[in-house]
């Protein structure tokens, strides 16, 4: 670990600690990248989580998601039953939060091209960990337990602060996981989501729905195939029109967003079409996500392409359609002048020697759950590179870094070190 900026803030036998803790952290990590947790999988891994959190000494309890939280208003669509799967909460104390650590434990699906190696057997390159949720964000639960085990070890009295961490489901398809936590009522005077920034804090993010735009035209023998334009004439256009409403919602940038030249994008990440060289397909389907101003409730996303996908059709004999798939998620923004930006760029700053940036991104993050709500929420973590592609990977450096931060922040919350300004307010860049 390179840098170090130890000026008596973080104890050196807190420093220590962590520094002897790092490598049986990274261990930690490998054993969770391991645990395949993608979408209906996700209880090994949590196993995983709760006999880590467990042997901090926190007490550990599985949170249900009730079916009916699809019918929240603020739910995404459901992909598959809740039955077996839960949220684990882990707490120092039984009063009400002061910190809660909220992290997904989902990942992402895994196809395997483009891997060096299988997505789930994650191996250490130059300094890096890669595997499928090493980023995103396995990574940042190793950073949490990282500060908690030190912390634990050589200023215990931290530990009696009410910590709570948070392991979700679904961040990555409905956010569900977290809202039922939030509808539960696990709450916090601030939260942390440790998601990969780069030891920046992350701020906010645009509004994400999730849909399944379906086009239906009349199959046939592939021999009349040249005489009327079929569903996959029809995708081409439909991409065409997806296209333009992301470019189009990016000339009117929203002022909080302003930092990013296209903040909202259209992606099709799914295309099912066909079954058979001689047959013209009567149906597609695309999968899309779109990324849509913050001021639009998901509703109006949904509605803008509808019309879309609608008129891209208009008079080619294909009828387009749309069906909500996934996410419905808000746009949402963490105030500049919130406490717990303040609180953790002098946390930053003193582990680090720098001031803290700040940025927004063109995604979502649960986060949007608490910041909506009036509650304190914003990520920071580790450097991650390549998150839901080939090869996506984690910098251990960085996840000891990020909990020196994170154990510096505690013990101010403890009252256990000296308070200072940051030199200068976090820069929004
Ligand atoms: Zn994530």
């Amino acid at each position: 670990v390179e840098e170090r900026y130890v000026d008596g803030t973080l104890p050196a036998a807190v420093d220590r600690a962590i520094e002897r803790g790092a490598e049986e952290c990274f261990d930690f990590l490998e054993r969770l990248v391991r645990e395949d947790s993608q979408l209906g999988r996700e209880q090994s891994a949590q196993e995983l989580v709760a006999a880590e959190l467990s042997s901090l000494g926190l007490r550990v309890q599985e949170i249900a998601i009730p079916p009916e939280i699809v019918d929240d208003p603020l739910a995404g669509v459901g992909q598959i039953g809740y039955e077996g799967r839960c949220n684990l909460l882990a707490v120092t104390s039984e009063e009400p939060l002061e910190l809660l650590f909220n992290g997904h434990i989902d990942v992402v699906s895994a196809p395997p091209q483009g891997w060096r190696r299988p997505p789930f057997a994650p191996h250490r390159e130059d300094g890096w960990l890669i595997g499928r949720g090493a980023g995103d964000m396995k990574g940042g639960f190793a950073a949490a337990m990282l500060a908690l085990r030190a912390l634990r070890a050589a200023a215990p009295q931290v530990l009696q602060i009410p910590l709570g961490f948070l392991s979700v489901l679904e961040e990555e398809c409905t956010g569900n996981g977290t809202l039922a936590a939030v509808r539960a009522g696990i709450s916090a005077e601030a939260v942390i989501l440790p998601e990969s920034t780069d030891l920046r804090i992350l701020l906010g993010g645009v509004g994400v729905v999730w849909v399944d735009v379906v086009l239906d035209g009349q199959g046939a023998h592939a021999e009349s195939s040249g005489r009327s334009p079929g569903v996959l004439d029809a995708v081409g256009k439909v991409t065409c029109a997806l296209r333009r409403l992301g470019r189009d919602a990016n000339e009117h940038r929203e002022a909080d967003f302003a930092s990013l030249s296209d903040p909202y994008a259209v992606n099709i990440g799914i295309l099912q079409a066909g079954d058979w060289h001689s047959n013209v397909p009567s149906r597609a389907t695309l999968g899309v996500r779109f990324g849509h101003p913050r001021a639009w409730s998901a509703d109006e996303a949904l509605a803008a392409l509808g019309d879309a996908v609608r008129d891209a059709c208009q008079g080619s004999g294909v009828t387009a359609g749309i069906v909500p798939a996934g996410l419905r998620a808000e746009g949402y923004c963490e105030p500049l002048d919130s406490a717990l930006i303040h609180e953790l760029s002098v946390a930053h700053e003193r582990s680090h020697g720098s001031p803290c940036e700040t940025y927004v991104i063109g995604s979502t993050t649960d986060a949007r759950f608490y910041v909506n709500r009036g509650i304190p929420a914003v990520c920071y973590g580790p450097a991650a590179r390549d998150i839901h592609g080939p090869n996506e990977r984690v910098e251990l450096a960085s996840i000891v870094r990020s909990a020196r931060t994170f154990a510096t922040l505690l013990l101010r919350r403890a009252g256990g070190s000296a308070s200072s300004e940051p030199r200068e307010r976090p820069s929004h860049v």
